[in-house]
């Protein structure tokens, strides 16, 4: 059987050296082929090689992959091969991690809001390690996960993340030590602790203030003899939009050392990186469907594409992240625009407030590149609003 191979090779094929295709694999596969839909192209070597930098600057803390920045089973099962292990919010994700190669003792069950059977059945396939925020949940684990190891999450303030997680995830810190002595007395065993410091930190001195708020948490909890050696990072490390991101390697080096620095030497730390993974490794190719001005003396253009909020770009609400686009006519004269996506809700509306500066030289017909868009693009397509096809997947 023949591979299908995705894309049509392009007529005009441009010239790509090795050392293009070395750089950017994703970059080079999409200036040699034309496609008929919005469609995400991730390369492998690049993940592999973010993975690399991502555990040099780690050190002895394991990476659990959090699986819902992009869910691939290509993905999955390279990082399987490369000895990850994964962060999973559902009976679905664990499904797709096993079925790719993970064992269960490599996965852990990170969602503190879970069903009982999805509970179950993560126990029955060798899932030890889950977290929890509430009594509620600590009593669900205790009945569906006996001899579970649970990491409580704990709400961080001070967020400088550009996608703040907000207060949906973990309990109040002045609710921990109750939290603690609860599950103790159901005979649960507190692991240990669990943030987020916000996805898309962008730099590591930002993590400084949430740290110093865990580690005194973590260090009454011992002194209230619980046995904590599970150390749970979260996620948070940023990738290049805007603004250039240090690598990958030496931002992780600095979070370590202002682990260290706050914690000494602890049996299990775990980081759950995202989008510091995945984003880099892939692109959007799309297509602008129309440019126009509302009225002769708008003063932005109005440039609508044929993917949006709906169909990959859902990071795009509140603008807060904010991706580089690439077009036909770079270098050339640029003005403002208003950027939409094709469906009929208002809301599909990408960047407004703070508008885009795009070549005055666009127009319809012309092809984009939208940068580093390997991590919640094509996990947040809908299946087809509006009849606008979801996000097409190629893994290189
Ligand atoms: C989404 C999520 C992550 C990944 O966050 P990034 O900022 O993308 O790295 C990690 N841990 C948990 C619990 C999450 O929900």
């Amino acid at each position: 059987m023949t591979a299908m191979i995705p894309g049509t090779l392009r007529v005009d094929t441009p010239s790509l050296s090795s050392a293009d295709f070395l750089a950017d694999p994703a970059a080079a596969f999409i200036a040699l082929r034309t496609f008929d839909r919005p469609t995400l192209v991730v390369s492998r070597a690049r993940v592999a090689a973010q993975y690399d930098a991502l555990v040099g600057g780690l050190g002895d803390a394991r990476i659990h992959y959090a699986v819902k920045a992009n869910p691939a089973p290509e993905i999955i099962r390279l990082l399987v091969q490369k000895g990850a292990r994964f962060d999973a919010a559902s009976r679905g994700e664990i499904e797709l991690c096993l079925s790719q190669g993970a064992s269960g003792a490599d996965i852990s069950f990170g969602n503190t809001i879970k069903k009982p059977a999805d509970i179950a059945y993560a126990h029955a396939h060798g899932v030890t390690l889950f977290a929890a925020d509430s009594e509620a949940e600590i009593d669900k684990l205790r009945t569906h996960a006996p001899g579970a190891q649970v990491y409580l999450r704990v709400i961080v303030e001070n967020s400088s993340a550009d996608w703040p997680l907000s207060r949906k995830f973990g309990c109040a810190r002045s609710a921990l030590a109750g939290l603690m002595g609860y599950a103790r007395d159901q005979g649960v065993d507190v692991a240990g602790l669990s943030f987020h410091v916000g996805s898309q930190t962008r730099r590591p001195e930002f993590w400084n203030p949430v740290l110093d708020q865990i580690a005194e948490l973590w260090t009454a909890g011992r002194a209230a003899g619980h046995d904590l050696r599970v150390l749970n990072l979260g996620g948070g490390f940023p990738a290049t939009y805007e603004e250039d991101i240090m690598d990958a390697g030496t931002y992780a080096a600095a979070v370590m050392e202002a682990v260290a620095a706050r914690f000494g030497d602890v049996p299990y730390v775990m980081a759950e990186p995202g989008r510091g993974l995945v984003a880099e490794a892939g692109h959007i190719v799309a297509e602008v469907l129309l440019v126009s001005r509302k009225s002769p003396d708008d003063l932005h253009r109005w440039v609508y594409l044929d993917i949006g909020m709906f169909s990959g770009l859902a990071e795009t609400m509140g603008e807060a992240i904010r991706y580089r686009i690439e077009t036909p006519h770079d270098g050339g004269e640029t003005g403002a625009c208003i950027l939409a996506g094709p469906s009929c809700d208002s809301a599909d509306i990408l960047y407004e407030q703070r508008p885009v500066m795009l070549p005055v030289a666009l127009t319809g017909g012309d092809r984009v590149v939208i940068r580093h868009c390997g991590a919640y693009t094509s996990s947040y397509s809908s299946v087809g609003f509006n009849g606008f096809p979801p996000l097409d997947v190629v893994v290189i």
